[in-house]
């Protein structure tokens, strides 16, 4: 009992790659937000953290967010790139040949 641990659902928040779209996109926040029931929110939705996916009971609140550790933390991943296949590929040493490793590897049979 107890070895298993579950994700906890009840605190994700969104992916980065959903915050990236909702912050290119402000059609793609409305649409996340339409998503919600205002009365369900914490200050009826009103004050909103897009980087962090959060709402807040006030202003004071999501101000005191914004100059938070959490909140800093979050916008510094949000500037990192985002992952990719390419990147996964490069990692395991696939797909970035650009060709410039054959002059090593040309071997001298002179001897
Ligand atoms: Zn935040």
């Amino acid at each position: 009992m107890g070895a298993v641990r579950k994700i906890k659902t009840k605190r994700r928040t969104r992916d980065y790659d959903q915050v990236r779209a909702d912050i290119d996109s402000p059609k793609h926040l409305t649409q996340y937000k339409a998503t919600k029931d205002a009365e369900d929110l914490p200050g009826l939705g009103k004050h909103y953290c897009v980087e962090c996916s959060k709402w807040f009971e006030s202003e004071y609140n999501l101000v005191a967010h914004t100059k938070g550790k959490n909140h800093k933390r979050r916008l510094r991943l949000l500037r990192e790139e985002p992952h990719s296949q390419k990147i996964a590929e490069a990692a395991v040493g696939l797909g970035t040949d650009n060709g410039l490793r054959q002059q090593e590897t040309v071997v001298d049979m002179e001897d």
